[in-house]
């Protein structure tokens, strides 16, 4: 197969970047291997324009609409290998081989999950969640516990606060390692502080419960989770792409990557992890890519 731009990636930033090229008038291949953090976002507060909220599979399935309207080519597969070719690209996909001129990776990442039982369920209740940005707003006034590993989130048990009647920050798996000055800011907010690593999770009637090695339990409404998060930038980094510490890749202007014609959007670059940053970053890239694809119609570039 051979197209002008191969998009890696059907989460809210390649659909919506496949949506502008097909509108470039644009011949365009997006191959999804089907697992968008979309699909775990029970409702979402914060997406433009959905007063009432939206589920995170109805966000997509209306952006697979649009997307459909102009043209693109969908499919469910895997890119599993991205190399340079004749000044553009070839993808390897479990679908055969690729040639494009232009990439936008928009792979996205996972979050570390935590082992609580039937997590998908409790994920889908509210009852364990990710992001504090996205739906602390409709976590008020409920009991909310903070896990991460041996270090606390700091910054996030702040924001957590505003909104918890009971904020209690845990560590995952080793004890909790926190600076005097950490310790005194948490206290003075009124947050508990579990030192002794969490053993074990049970889901609950009311929530989550989170015992320690010791046998104290901890019960919360909800249990909000940063431990981490898995980029999967591993076809940039096979073209020598740089990446941070976890994994997120630093673009240039305009998403573009340091290799020519490869470009990237969403969860994947290092920031912030919203649908409304995947947006923008789809925007931005792919008019960009349409101008490259111009520059080189016509000898500009
Ligand atoms: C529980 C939960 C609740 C959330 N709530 C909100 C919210 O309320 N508001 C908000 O703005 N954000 C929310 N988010 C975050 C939001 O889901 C992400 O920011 C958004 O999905 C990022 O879009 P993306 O397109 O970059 O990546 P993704 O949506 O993760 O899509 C990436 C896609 O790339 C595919 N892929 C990866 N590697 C390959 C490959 N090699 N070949 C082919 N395909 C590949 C994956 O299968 C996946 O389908 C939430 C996330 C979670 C987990």
């Amino acid at each position: 197969m051979k197209t002008e731009c191969l998009i890696v990636g059907g989460g809210p930033a390649g659909l919506l970047a496949a949506t502008y090229l097909g509108r470039f008038r644009r011949s365009v291949i997006l191959i999804d291997a089907g697992d968008s953090r979309a699909l775990r976002i029970p409702t979402s507060h914060n997406v433009l324009a959905f007063p009432d909220g939206i589920s995170g599979p109805q966000l997509l399935e209306r952006m697979r609409i649009q997307c459909d309207e102009y043209g693109a080519k969908r499919y469910r597969g895997t890119v599993t290998r991205l190399s340079r070719a004749d000044g553009g690209f070839v993808a390897d996909t479990d679908l055969g081989m690729i040639a494009t001129n232009k990439v936008l990776l928009a792979t996205g990442g996972l979050d570390v999950e935590p082992e609580v039982p039937a997590l998908r369920l409790a994920v889908k209740e509210g009852a364990v969640r990710y992001c504090p940005i996205c739906d602390a707003f409709e976590a008020s006034g409920k009991r909310i516990g903070l896990i991460s590993y041996g270090k606390c989130r700091v910054k996030e048990a702040l924001l957590l606060h505003r909104y918890a009647s009971q904020l209690t920050v845990l560590s995952a798996g080793q004890e909790m390692h926190l600076t005097e000055t950490e310790a005194a800011l948490l206290r003075s907010i009124g947050a508990q502080i579990v030192s002794e690593p969490v053993a074990q999770f049970y889901r609950t009637d009311f929530g989550v419960s989170a015992v320690t090695k010791s046998g104290d339990e901890h019960r919360f409404e909800i249990l909000y989770c940063a431990l981490g998060t898995r980029f999967r930038s591993n076809l940039a980094a096979g073209l020598g792409v740089p990446v941070d510490e976890d994994g997120a890749i630093l673009p240039r202007d305009h998403l573009r990557t340091n290799v020519p014609g490869l470009f990237v959007a969403g969860d994947i670059v290092h920031g912030l992890s919203q649908v409304a940053v995947a947006s923008a970053h789809a925007a931005i890239a792919s008019t960009a890519i349409n101008a490259e694809l111009l520059e080189d119609e016509h000898g500009l570039s």
